[in-house]
């Protein structure tokens, strides 16, 4: 339950003063429908109103807060004309305009004969200096009615600034006092201040500079949502490590047969891997571990070996792929290794039916497959297994937090393995997997040939084609990506589908089309012609990112580079070079390139380099974009930017899993206020894991 202290914060805005329904719509739009979503929206620029400059200094365009007389009240003649109040002060004359202005309003708020303090833009008006609707109107003798700053928030149409302004003030004066739920070492230590007080100084900066993520409040505030977030992850983990798991010890014999059957040995980053998965494995806990590696860094060997390692043990181990044809892959480039192993490999597919899927289903449950590949038809409900201890899934980078949450709530699980091509930056990824155990391979296998990149602008593409040409009839293969499916008005970018239909007039029935509309049995049957090197060119959307292994394919051109992300270039890059013949990449851009592009462009020529093109990313667009936040459950975050508070993240993280270790149930004083934490920033499905574990 939440504690009542903070129910105000959970309230409706309409529960704020001067915030009507009407006005809530539009208050939620901008921000948030709750109190809290308002507290939790910090300014995002600053009004400065403390320079005081005689009108004759003013200059034209900028704010000003000008001392003046009312000379003269000047009303209008016709209700259409502005109502037009004429000053002046030693230097010169100034004249106030407003449109349907209310007589007598205005005849008490600028009194003739009288001083006023002024403050709006300076606007230039056949020579003469104006001001149109002062943002402020006080008497000099009150000088606390006139803001020297104001804080700017985002808005959106309809809204104006001193609406909000004044919503997200009352807002913040409904904080109410908590106690501190950091630690009072680390706190002093940063020397930053407590959270209300926190709050009030990042809502009201009197200067650009102290909208900055590394002012002392804003990090302080940015360092509690962080905590919340790694919190919640280390609660998740401590209740995995706690839901039974068993220890996975192999003799080592199948594993060196193996070994022994390869033509090649094991980079030491690829041994690496094995051993932490290997101790984890063992470790009695249930492991979730993840294992980051570009592509081609030899990620499957790993993972059979490791799946190698619980049949030893006596258990079975599954491998769950994205796709059918993924998991086909799979089966063919293990079979020969099982072969050597001498253990049996089975595949389970969505196309499975009838008696061949009873055959298979039962030799599943009697134990005699005992590595068993294929996609989500292997947790179907009618597949049991005789003994599951290992769980590998393949290429999951979109695999949310909250699903991890779902595995852990659901009771002893076997051991799990989550591998991804999709490097992601240390920070990114201790803010998404901060619950899970972390392997990388970051070496690739000896005697790579680079992938040869090249950026062309797309007036030259008629020379791209004629290559595209003379390596299809030299046999090789080509893909050839385009951003959209068709033409649309609004984004006027090249369509896979016209583009298609050209190729074909120049390839002929060598050219096929495979895009995210399509079904999946109807993309793996073009992806599977593909690989069977019945096409010769592929004319594809991003679908094929994640995908399919045609080691004759020696070309891949992206259209509109321009448009993709550095790290959805390089994954697409990725699909080429792996085979013997040298490859190449070639970005066509339609330019003139703007500053991110171009970057994007060059770092993708400097380096193929996975997770330095992945913190590139990060430094080049916001974390939310880097995993694509709507499908990759990154959480967001309120007032933390990955990007600039990265060593606070990595301290929250320690923070969190000590807390944890000291205080599972956060029953301490601190645990109490922490709990409040979790509350504030959304995290309460970890507070609900508290009492599950
Ligand atoms: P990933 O799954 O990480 O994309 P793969 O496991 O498919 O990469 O490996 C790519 C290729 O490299 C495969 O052909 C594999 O046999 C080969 N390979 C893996 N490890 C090594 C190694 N240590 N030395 C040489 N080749 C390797
Ligand atoms: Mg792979």
């Amino acid at each position: 339950m939440r504690p009542p202290i903070l129910n105000p914060l959970f309230a409706d805005v309409t529960t704020l003063p001067g915030v009507g329904p009407k006005l809530a719509v539009l208050v939620a739009r901008a921000a948030g429908p709750r109190v809290i979503d308002l507290i939790l929206t910090l300014p995002s620029g600053v009004i400065d109103r403390s320079a005081r400059p005689k009108i004759a200094d003013a200059p034209f365009g900028a704010l000003a807060t000008l001392e003046v007389r009312i000379d003269k009240h000047d009303p209008p003649r016709s209700p259409r004309l502005p109502y037009r109040v004429i000053c002046s002060d030693e230097t010169g004359f100034i004249t106030l305009i407003f449109f349907r202005g209310k007589p007598d309003y205005l005849k008490r708020a600028l009194p003739e004969g009288e001083t006023r303090l002024i403050s709006g833009k300076i606007e230039e008006y056949a020579g003469a200096r104006q001001m149109t609707h002062p943002d402020h109107i006080a008497d000099p003798k009150d000088p606390d009615a006139m803001p020297l700053f104001e804080a700017v928030y985002p808005l959106t149409q309809g809204l104006t600034a001193n609406v909000m302004r004044k919503a997200v003030g009352a807002a913040v004066a409904r904080a109410p006092r908590l106690s501190e739920w950091q630690d009072a070492a680390w706190i002093k230590r940063q020397d930053w201040l407590g959270w209300n007080d926190a709050l009030m100084t990042a809502h009201s900066p009197t200067s650009t500079a102290e909208l900055s993520a590394l002012q002392p409040a804003r990090q302080r505030l940015a360092y509690d949502e962080l905590l919340a977030n790694q919190l919640a992850l280390a609660l998740i983990r401590r209740v995995r490590m706690k839901s039974i798991g068993r220890s996975i010890v192999g003799d080592g014999t199948l594993r060196a047969k193996v070994r022994k059957s390869l033509p090649f040995k094991l980079t030491e980053a690829q041994e690496n891997a094995l051993k932490e998965i290997n101790a984890d494995m063992e470790a009695p806990e249930r492991m979730v571990r993840l294992l980051q590696g570009d592509v081609g860094s030899g990620k499957t060997i790993v993972a059979f070996l490791a799946m190698l390692n619980a049949v030893e043990a006596g258990a079975q181990a599954a491998l769950m792929a994205p796709t059918e044809i993924l998991a086909r892959q799979h089966f063919e480039t293990l079979s020969p290794l099982a072969e050597a192993a001498g253990v049996s490999l089975e595949i389970v597919t969505g196309r499975d039916k009838g008696a061949a899927r009873s055959e298979k289903l039962g030799r599943i449950a009697s134990g005699e497959a005992q590595i068993v590949l294929g996609t989500h038809a292997l947790f179907q409900e009618d597949v049991a297994y005789k003994e599951l201890g290992f769980i590998i899934v393949d290429e999951q980078h979109r695999f949310g937090v909250h699903q991890r949450m779902a595995l852990s709530e659901k009771g002893p699980r076997p051991d799990m393995l989550v591998m991804t091509a999709t490097p992601i930056p240390r920070t990114l990824a201790l803010a998404v997997y901060g619950d899970m155990e972390m392997s990388a391979i970051r070496e690739k296998p000896p005697g790579r040939k680079p992938v040869t990149t090249r950026a062309v602008p797309v007036e030259r593409i008629e020379e791209v084609i004629a290559g595209v040409k003379r390596a299809a009839e030299a046999g090789e293969q080509i893909y050839w990506v385009c951003p959209l499916v068709e033409e649309s008005e609004l984004v006027p970018l090249t369509a896979a589908e016209d583009r298609y239909n050209e190729m074909r007039e120049r390839f002929g029935d060598r050219v096929g089309l495979v895009h995210g509309r399509m079904s999946g049995a109807e993309k793996d049957a073009v992806m599977e012609k593909f690989h069977e090197r019945e096409l010769s060119v592929l004319i594809a959307t991003t679908v094929i990112e994640v995908g399919v292994n045609a080691p004759n394919a020696t070309i891949m051109v992206i259209e509109h580079a321009e448009h993709f992300g550095l790290a959805q270039l390089h994954q697409l890059r990725g699909r080429v070079g792996r085979g013997v013949k040298p490859a190449s990449c070639i970005l066509l851009y339609k330019g003139p390139l703007g500053e991110t592009a171009k970057a994007r462009l060059s770092i993708l020529r400097e380096t193929e380099d996975g997770f330095r093109i992945a913190e590139e990313d990060l430094r080049l667009r916001g974390a939310g974009d880097v995993l694509g936040a709507a499908q990759s459950g990154f959480p967001e975050f309120r007032i933390a930017d990955i990007a600039a508070h990265g060593e606070l993240l990595a301290a929250a993280r320690d923070d969190a899993r000590l807390i944890i270790e000291k205080d599972p149930e956060l029953k301490s004083e601190r645990g109490e206020a922490l709990r409040c934490l979790l509350y504030l920033f959304s995290r309460d499905d970890a507070v609900r894991l508290i009492r599950s574990g």
